[in-house]
């Protein structure tokens, strides 16, 4: 793997002092895209900013007007709050299918988006939930609706220096219910070619 620097900030004002550096700067989540694509050259980074320590990523919480999910926040902790809380049963069936059990517990629900690979399991239960992606730079921030978020394969709206800081998903409404479903070639453990919420 090319070299490049490493740093693992305990905050978001040093996280972001840090992102905004000149030069190749990127956020590292859980890892589980970001490394194998440092590794295969098919991106490049001067620094690698791990988030995984910053408390303010690590929110995960709801209330009578939606669920917060922290960008840092693992699948499986997303995958297990759902579960037990009821009310976005799509995002969690689709955070249970990411990868294997080991996948799951480092991979997030933020990077699988900020990924923004066509076949991510969770984007689909996150824009049927109509989340909303609250960012984070060094001057501030944006609420961005996740139907704008996208501007194409593998490419976001964020701008250097702004990193996903939480999803927020709105409660939904009475009398509703939603599912997550994939077409993968083998029984598991595949990249879905169709993913339907
Ligand atoms: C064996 C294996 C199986 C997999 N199976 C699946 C699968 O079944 N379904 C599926 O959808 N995916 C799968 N993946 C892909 C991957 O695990 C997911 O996309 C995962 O959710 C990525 O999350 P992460 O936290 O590891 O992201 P990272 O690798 O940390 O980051 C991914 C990208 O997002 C950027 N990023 C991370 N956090 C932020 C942030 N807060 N703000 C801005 N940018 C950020 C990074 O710079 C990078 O470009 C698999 C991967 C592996 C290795």
């Amino acid at each position: 793997m090319p070299n490049f620097d490493y740093e693992a900030p305990t905050s978001l004002a040093s996280a972001l002092e840090l992102l905004a550096r000149p030069g190749e700067v990127r956020p590292l989540s859980g890892g589980t895209d970001i490394i194998d694509q440092l590794k295969s050259n098919r991106r490049h980074a001067d620094l690698v900013v791990d988030l995984k320590r910053v408390p303010e990523l690590l929110t995960l919480e709801s209330n009578g007007s939606g669920l917060r999910i922290g960008s840092a926040v693992s699948c499986t902790e997303v995958h297990k709050y759902t579960a037990e809380k009821g009310g976005f049963p799509a995002l969690s069936e689709s955070t249970e299918l990411v990868g294997s059990i080991h996948i799951q517990n480092r991979a997030t629900v933020g990077g699988n988006l900020c990924n923004a690979a066509p076949s991510a399991d969770t984007i689909p239960a996150l824009l049927i939930h109509e989340a909303v992606a609250h960012t984070a730079n060094a001057s501030g921030g944006r609420e961005i609706p996740l139907i704008d978020f996208f501007a194409g394969p593998g490419q976001t709206v964020l701008e250097k220096g702004e990193i996903l800081k939480e999803l927020v998903l709105p409660a939904p409404s009475n009398n509703t219910a939603s599912a997550y479903l994939r077409f993968i070639p083998r029984n598991e453990m595949d990249i879905a070619v169709a993913g339907v919420g």
